[in-house]
């Protein structure tokens, strides 16, 4: 831990979206793309200089070139082109002929003589109405940001720190957030997201505090400052005092001491007051969790996002995705484990599938979509997931369905899946249960249809919030309008619960409204009996469902109905539960 620091305090604040304090020095991670520093060099430097240029530019040849074989392995010789225009400006003589030049005569570091050389290319090429030659200049700037990447030595693929750190950020993406070094990390600070980001969701499993929205704190913090991280308050304070450190120090304890009480009875069923039972399932991402899970009291895992593993290791093969999978579904047995398939899109991106870049990526190659054009990758999961449930109960969910149509296909697959491993002798359990995500609007509007086709439903509000209301989830300037008790959002809710018990199937919510605790009087009145949340969380929503009854949830969805505001329902809902169970909110 750092000591207290001597010079000033200086304080940022931002929006909490994952609770706890943290003090630890700072880990900056730099924009991939980042100006280099116009560093002075010595006429004696020059030829190590360009050493290190060609030295990076063999890294990254190594790079394109793995990149180029495994393409071939998967899709033919068209995107494998893409990676051999990158070879061929990599290997430019004319721009090494003139970076070499730059940095003999002007005397200046090799990063900031081809930063400033390949910037010139690109500006020459952006905006040009051909597409064909805008093209080129995202190759040259692909190509400019890996070698830059291996001048300035970072191993940016898994970054590992020496001590623990809290991660500062512009933006923090998922595959950013896979590959740190998860066991020193003991916060995020990050300038832009939001509490239904990747980056926040994944604090929230990992238990460790996060504050969003702290503008300007990429500028002025550098790697190795001291720093308290205050989830709670929002709040990012450098160089901490002792009094402001001992202050913080009693605020944990007596967190943790009013935490312990809830805790208590984390392993016990919750009921509501009247006897009506409430799952309260977790959401996960890594397989580390697992004993988490199994200490947290949730009853099943209502929501593995195997993206995250996917984005750890891409090259997994069937039999190491089984074995993953297979180690948690053992693990937590006879607990059910409700896998996503890949919800690949949108902020969560392979960059070896996603070699064009979509202009509209959340409208885009995202979920099922995906998974159903890429049927060599798709089969691979479902195979690796139906050989994992001879381990346990299995259940296996669609990410971002927008109709049955999808549903079947991914069915059908599924279907060919389990006769192929069947017939080569593998044990494949009959009563797999089959789920969709419901978080498109179409999906809801049609899910009667898709109820027909599966055994269970699991709304995602994080985002049929965001598709429903036309707010990015990420986009700090419409975060105001981002609002889950919008009523077009309930009435989708309410219209998909109806759909499950019309056809008799399970029904549940993964999204990040189950987890908020003055919304779930608002859920219970809405018809729902299952909750999926940060595991954090768990212990907190079985002691707030303890204390609710069905009728007065039920009376409160009703006056929901007439409001006209998504305020005027929070706060319908809040009051029910600040009366219901106070405690949870001081
Ligand atoms: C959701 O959209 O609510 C959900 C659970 O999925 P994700 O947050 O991974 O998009
Ligand atoms: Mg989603």
């Amino acid at each position: 831990m750092p000591q207290p620091a001597t010079s000033p305090e200086k304080i940022w604040t931002g929006t909490a979206v994952s609770e706890g304090v943290a003090h630890a020095v700072v880990h900056v991670l730099k924009d991939q793309f980042d100006e280099p520093d116009e560093d002075s060099i010595s006429p004696e430097m020059a030829g190590a200089e360009m050493a290190r240029l060609h030295a990076a530019l063999a890294v990254t040849r190594g790079e394109i070139e793995e990149l180029q074989r495994a393409m071939d392995g998967e899709q033919g010789s068209a995107e494998s082109e893409i990676f051999e225009t990158h070879l061929l400006i990599l290997q430019d003589s004319t721009i090494l002929k003139q970076t070499e030049k730059m940095v003999r005569e002007q005397l200046v570091c090799v990063d900031w003589a081809y930063y400033k050389l390949m910037c010139k290319h690109m500006d020459a090429l952006r905006g040009l109405s051909d597409a064909y030659l805008r093209e080129r200049f995202l190759d040259i700037k692909d190509v400019t940001q890996r070698v830059m990447r291996h001048l300035r030595g970072e191993l940016l693929q898994h970054p590992m720190f020496d001590e623990p750190v809290i991660v500062v950020a512009h933006d923090l993406t998922p595959s950013d957030t896979v590959q740190l070094d998860r066991s020193k990390v003991l916060g995020f600070a990050v300038e832009t997201g939001s509490a239904v980001s990747h980056a926040a969701i994944i604090a929230r499993s990992l238990a460790i505090p996060a504050v969003v929205k702290l503008h300007g704190i990429c500028e002025a913090l550098h790697s190795g400052d001291s720093v308290l991280l205050d989830g709670e308050g929002g709040r990012l304070i450098l160089n901490p005092s002792m009094e402001t450190l001992s202050r913080y120090r009693t605020r944990e304890e007596q967190a943790e001491r009013r935490e312990d009480v809830f805790q208590e009875e984390r392993h016990e069923p919750a009921s509501t007051r009247c006897g009506r039972m409430i799952c309260v399932g977790a959401n996960v991402e890594f397989v580390e969790e697992a004993g988490i899970v199994l200490d947290s009291g949730a009853e099943e895992v209502g929501l593995f996002r195997t993206e995250f593993l996917h984005l750890e290791n891409p090259d997994a093969t069937e039999d190491e995705m089984a074995a993953a999978y297979g180690g948690v579904v053992r693990a937590l047995a006879p607990k059910r484990v409700v896998f996503r398939t890949l919800d690949l899109g949108g902020d969560k991106i392979d960059e070896r599938l996603a070699v064009e870049p979509e202009p509209n990526p959340f409208l885009g190659w995202r979920g099922i979509r995906l998974s159903l054009g890429r049927p060599d990758l798709f089969k691979r999961q479902l195979r690796a997931l139906l050989r994992a449930a001879a381990h346990g109960r299995v259940g296996i969910m669609f990410p971002m369905v927008s109709g049955v149509q999808e549903v079947l296909e991914a069915k059908a697959i599924l279907g060919d899946c389990a006769e192929e491993l069947a017939a080569e002798g593998f044990d494949v359990p009959p009563e797999i249960e089959v789920g969709a995500m419901i978080e498109i609007p179409s999906a809801a509007l049609s899910s009667d249809l898709i109820a027909a086709e599966v055994d269970f439903l699991s709304l995602g509000t994080n985002d049929l919030t965001q598709y429903t209301i036309a707010v990015d989830r990420l986009n700090d300037r419409v975060a105001g309008l981002y609002q889950s008790t919008h009523p077009a959002v309930l009435r989708l809710i309410a219209m998909s619960v109806k759909a499950a018990r019309g056809a008799g199937i399970r029904i549940g919510m993964c999204g990040e409204m189950a987890a908020d605790l003055a919304l779930i009087p608002l859920m219970i009145g809405l018809g729902l009996n299952e909750l999926s949340v940060a595991t954090t969380q768990i212990a907190r929503v079985k002691h707030a469902v303890r204390r609710l009854s069905v009728a007065e949830c039920e009376e409160l969805e009703g006056q929901s109905r007439k409001c006209t505001s998504p305020a005027e329902i929070l706060a319908l809902s809040r009051a029910v539960a600040e009366r219901c169970y106070p405690e949870l909110f001081e």
